[in-house]
């Protein structure tokens, strides 16, 4: 997406075809959009997407197209696989009922189903959930055969003795951990680039496990998780950690523990600047751990936006049309009473453009309400990833996404079409930055030495986005 929004609001359909049928997609959209919502996430399984058309997806995403949200589809990847030739297996030989990415039938099927849902379905957006290993508890090493023959020639140690050299205490173990981490990554870049190729417009998310404070490296470790490095290397425009709390108290593994160790290793944000994408988590209103109240959810939101994040995606949606869940309304009512962001209003940059002038190099851009022009720009491409290795005797390297410098060029004069020439000095690496009083929409990073490469796009979907008050 070229232009990032402040700010994302979303929750997700959750079991829309099983277990809690939705009934009345209709009764759901407007739910949202009369709650201040711009986003929904509506949940899949591979199941969904391997017999052919699944038009009761189609059905749900004309309802949120019909009022101006935009529809992202979530996928639960290596949840459920669609048969063994998918399936993970333990050291002991037997199978394990979720999916290894490394087999050929898990690629060869989520090639067919993602590139289908890209080229088939109106969605918006793609939100990766479970892509990821299973947790050390769960069973979360796979020691199939393809795993064996892959680990060797990737890493070149064909004296293996597999599997007894990869596992906990063996003499690969940490390599083979290291490795684990690659195949989640690699399989985070197949996905989107069969989607990329059919639609280059959407915009990707993903779900992903936090960290906490003295704990940054257990995420990796246990499922294979490492987001900096998918955030740099582009893989994501947003970025929305799991901070499934109830508890604001403020100490370890708190709400605001999870939100801010995850908000500074996986975006390098801070509470004034921010992050390298938008840092928009994951909150819950329901399950099985306890859950905020709708007061509690409403202080969430509040500290999410004072804090460098980029909005919110609630998990997960009930009320009218789908009645099986805890009722959204009085958790949405109270984001929009007890908040300061009582304009549900939406600050957008586009139409971001670059052209040589006399002077240096000409950035403009639009913007969806009238604020100063604000460039940051610097030598550098504004973040970049910090190795972190062998933490808490974890002999394996994870990522940090740190913030390194840069400076502003500003013209406070608010207006909605913007223009601002940079020098010889000022750059490469630049983006636009736009605040209000509600909160800063950012564009992603570009270097005007590349501009040849730019993709300028106005809003890739050609969605408008709603300004209204509640
Ligand atoms: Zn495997």
């Amino acid at each position: 997406m070229d232009s990032l929004k402040d700010e994302m609001r979303g929750a997700i359909v959750h079991m829309a075809w099983s277990g809690a049928p939705v009934s009345d997609w209709n009764a759901v959209a407007q739910t949202y959009y009369d709650g201040g919502l711009n986003t929904a996430v509506i949940e899949t399984y591979p199941s969904h997407l391997i017999l052919g058309h699944f038009t009761e997806l189609d059905t749900a995403i004309a309802a949120f197209h019909a009022r101006g949200l935009r529809a992202h589809i979530l996928n639960t990847v290596n949840l459920q696989p669609l048969n063994d030739n998918m399936r993970m297996r333990a050291a002991n030989g037997s199978l394990i009922d979720k999916t290894c990415p490394v087999r050929a039938a898990s690629k060869a099927t989520f090639q067919t189903i993602f590139t289908n849902l890209a080229t088939n379905y109106a969605l918006d957006g793609f939100q990766y959930d479970y892509i990821r290993w299973p947790g050390e508890s769960g069973g979360g090493e796979c020691y199939c055969d393809e795993c064996h023959a892959k680990f060797i020639a990737d890493t070149g140690l064909s004296n293996t003795v597999w599997p007894v050299d990869a596992q906990l205490n063996g003499r690969y173990h940490w390599q083979f951990i290291q490795w684990r981490i690659a195949q989640i990554t690699l399989e985070v870049e197949s996905i989107r680039g069969w989607m990329i190729a059919q639609k280059p417009s959407l915009e990707f998310g993903v779900a992903v496990f936090t960290g906490w404070s003295n704990q940054y490296s257990y995420p990796a470790m246990d499922v294979g998780q490492d987001p900096a490095d998918w955030v740099i290397r582009g893989l994501v425009e947003h970025i929305n950690p799991m901070c499934y709390k109830s508890d604001m108290s403020g100490g370890v593994e708190s709400f605001q523990d999870y939100f801010l160790s995850s908000r500074d290793i996986m975006a390098g944000g801070t509470a004034s600047r921010k992050g390298a994408v938008p840092f928009i988590p994951w909150i819950m209103i329901g399950g099985t751990e306890s859950a905020p109240t709708p007061a509690v959810l409403a202080q969430q939101v509040e500290y999410i936006r004072n804090n460098g994040g980029n909005g919110f995606l609630i998990w997960r949606y009930g009320g009218p049309g789908q009645t099986s869940h805890l009722d959204i309304r009085p958790f949405l009512q109270a984001i929009a009473s007890q908040t300061s962001k009582d304009l549900f209003q939406v600050l957008e940059i586009s139409n971001i453009s670059v052209r040589s002038v006399v002077s240096g190099i000409e950035v403009s851009w639009q913007t969806s309400s009238s604020v100063p022009s604000v460039i940051e720009y610097s030598a550098n491409p504004l973040f970049k990833l910090r190795a972190r290795t062998n933490e808490y005797g974890r002999n394996f390297t994870y990522y940090d996404c740190d913030y390194v410098n840069s400076s502003l060029v500003t013209d406070a004069t608010p207006k909605t079409s913007h223009a601002i020439t940079l020098s010889a000095g000022q750059g490469p690496y630049f983006r636009v930055v736009a605040s209000d009083i509600f909160g800063t929409s950012f564009s992603k990073v570009y270097a005007t030495v590349t501009q040849h490469r730019l993709t300028i796009s106005s809003n890739p979907s050609g969605l408008p986005f709603i300004l209204r008050r509640m």
